[in-house]
Order: structure tokens, then C-alpha cells, then sequence
């Protein structure tokens, strides 16, 4: 079959033949019907700090798919060859106290696929059967991929009560993108995004935030202070991981407000706990991954029910041998895409 591999430590990839995955006890072995373009995989492409510290060559990459069944090994009991499945990429070792007490989501011993195991970025991909979400035929295969990216911000949106709340989102990539309308969707009376892509942002505007926020031009920080007579909002969604907008989003928070953090920062970042923290009185939530399963409850019954549409964000699709006009559309300076979806 084809993959794209990452064949070694350094940037670019090959769309190259590799041998099928084996098919034994509880993997199943799903034919890639469409697969989506993260952030990680961009950092797995590009070949950063980070990816040269955490992947390790040959390795096919991409871990937001959805597909068909098409074998399964001879102790999968839940899923048949056919079922459309899409894939949770946090694979649980199913044993640690985290597996056994409701946080699988958590694990200790995660993998991730497509980052420490092969990936999606290929014609087939084994997935252990935990790990396989039945999807309903009438979900495109094109959605049904975005639904793991989305459950982020799903997850990300339900762990604050934004219900008739004020709120904050720092972020116009995908996350930011589908946090907006999970928080429209959820009844946020008042909903400031904050972005810094021109392209990006209009895409925020599809899912009627009150206001959209160029930080690139001007200081989001106090203009949110000065539209909420200086006390700031109730919620703050950070998805961007930018170190500039999580302190924005400290600085925004009301004294006592929710800051949930999503977006991953580079490196280290500090923070004033005193004053940024403690003296505010607020609750912080940190999102990883998507609740195993609770999450892709909720996604698949805001997407059945067309209650929020994805496909605004879903801007282009390019097959996977053509991977680099896609990540030319992702270029930091001049972002042209909202979530690109690639097929085999
Ligand atoms: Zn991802
Ligand atoms: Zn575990």
C-alpha cells in the first residue's frame, strides 16, 4: 500500500510503498477514506524542536482519519468489516489507575498515533478496537474525519458553563475555529474571538462571534477590558498555545472566571502565579485529547443533528501525494486554509 513516510530526521515526506499492517487480535484494519492535516503533523513535516525530540524515523504520520472497515483480528468483538469508523488517536493502555478509573483519556502509558506508532497518512491503517468510534454512513467522510480535531474543542467548551456567559476564544486555527461555534452553539451571550490571519478570521466570522479581534493590530487584551468596563469575561477559551495570547487570556479573565486551556505552547512559558493566577480566584481547566467516549457522544449528536456545521472550516482537499501544495497553504506568514483534508 501507499503511506506518506517520514523516512528520516528531517523535513519533507514521501508518499512511498510500504507493507500492509498485520491484522492480529484486537486491531482492526480500517481503508483510509480520508484523513485530516493537523498542527502536530505540520510540526512532524517541518521537522521542529519538538518533532526531533519526540518522533523517531520511518514512520508513516497523521492520526485524524476516518474510513471502512475492512478485517479485524480474532479477538475484536464490536466492530464488523464495513462499519464506517473514525479514530480516537489516543491509544489507552487499558491498565494504568487513569484506564481503570474513567480517565482513559489520560493515560499514563498513551500512544499516539501517527506520532509514536504509524499513522493515517496511508491507503490502510490498524487501529486497536478501543480505539475505533462507529460513525453514522450519513456523516461525509470528510466531516467524519474532523470529528476528533472538533472533539478537542467540544471537550474544550463543555468544561466551562459558557451557557448566557461572556467569553473569550485566543485562537483562529481549526481549534479556535470550532471552539467559536461549539461556544455559539452552547449559548455564550457574548463571544470574542481573537485571531491574527486575515484568512482565518473570516472563517471565524462564519460562526457569528460579536466580535472578531485582530491581535496582529492591536492590543485584544484591553480592548476586551474596555468592552467589559474593565472587569473582563467570564470564560476564556486559549486555543492557540501562542505564549502572547495565554497571558492575554489571564489579563481577560474576570477574578473568579474559567481559563480553559487547550493550545499547546512550544516551550515554557511563565507565568506571574500570584497575580495572574491566585489573586484572580480563577478555575483553570486543561484539555488533553477528547473524554473517552462522553466527547464523541456529544460530537455526534451536534453533527447529526446539523446543529453545527464544519464544513466552513473544511477549506480544501488535496490527495496525499500532493502534501506539499498543502502544507504551501499553511505557510505561518500568509495562512491560506482552514483544516485541510487529504485522501489516499
Ligand atoms: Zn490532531
Ligand atoms: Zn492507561
Amino acid at each position: 500500500m501507499k503511506a506518506l513516510r517520514k523516512e528520516t530526521p528531517a523535513p519533507g515526506a514521501r508518499y512511498v510503498d510500504v507493507p500492509m499492517p498485520e491484522v492480529t487480535s484486537h486491531l482492526v484494519l480500517i481503508r483510509v477514506k480520508a484523513a485530516s492535516f493537523c498542527g502536530t503533523d505540520l510540526h512532524i513535516y517541518s521537522w521542529d524542536e519538538w518533532a526531533a525530540k519526540r518522533v523517531k524515523p520511518p514512520l508513516t504520520f497523521g492520526h485524524e482519519f476516518a474510513g471502512e472497515v475492512v478485517e479485524v483480528g480474532e479477538q475484536v468483538e464490536r466492530i464488523r468489516p464495513g462499519d464506517h469508523v473514525a479514530g480516537e488517536t489516543h491509544i489507552p493502555c487499558l491498565e494504568c489507575y487513569q484506564c481503570r478509573t474513567g480517565q482513559m483519556h489520560l493515560c499514563q502509558n498513551v500512544e499516539i498515533l501517527g506520532v509514536d506508532r504509524d499513522g493515517c497518512f496511508a491507503e490502510y491503517v490498524a487501529m486497536p478496537e478501543v480505539c475505533c468510534v462507529t460513525t453514522d454512513p450519513a456523516l461525509p467522510w470528510e466531516i467524519a474525519t474532523l470529528q476528533e480535531p472538533f472533539g478537542n474543542s467540544v471537550y474544550a467548551v463543555s468544561e466551562a458553563d459558557v451557557m448566557g456567559k461572556t467569553v473569550a476564544v485566543f485562537g483562529d486555527g481549526p481549534a479556535g475555529l470550532f471552539a467559536t461555534a461549539v461556544a455559539r452553539a452552547f449559548g455564550a451571550a457574548k463571544l470574542y474571538c481573537i485571531g491574527m490571519q486575515p484568512y482565518r478570521m473570516e472563517l471565524l466570522r462564519r460562526y457569528q462571534p460579536d466580535e472578531v479581534i485582530d491581535a496582529g493590530c492591536t492590543d485584544a487584551a484591553r480592548e476586551i477590558l474596555d468592552r467589559t468596563r474593565g472587569s473582563g469575561v467570564d470564560v476564556v477559551l486559549e486555543m492557540s498555545g501562542a505564549p502572547a495570547a495565554i497571558h492575554q487570556g489571564l489579563r481577560v479573565v474576570r477574578k473568579g472566571g474559567t481559563y480553559v486551556a487547550f493550545g499547546i505552547p512550544a516551550t515554557a512559558v511563565p507565568i506571574d502565579f500570584a497575580d495572574e493566577v491566585i489573586f484572580k480566584g480563577i478555575t483553570i481547566k486543561a484539555i488533553n485529547g477528547r473524554k473517552m467516549f462522553a466527547t464523541w457522544e456529544q460530537v455526534q449528536n451536534l453533527l447529526l443533528t446539523g446543529r453545527i456545521d464544519l464544513r466552513p472550516v473544511l477549506t480544501h482537499t488535496f490527495p496525499l501525494a500532493k502534501i506539499d501544495d498543502a502544507i504551501h497553504l499553511l505557510d505561518h506568514g500568509n495562512v491560506r486554509a482552514g483544516k485541510i483534508v487529504l485522501t489516499p
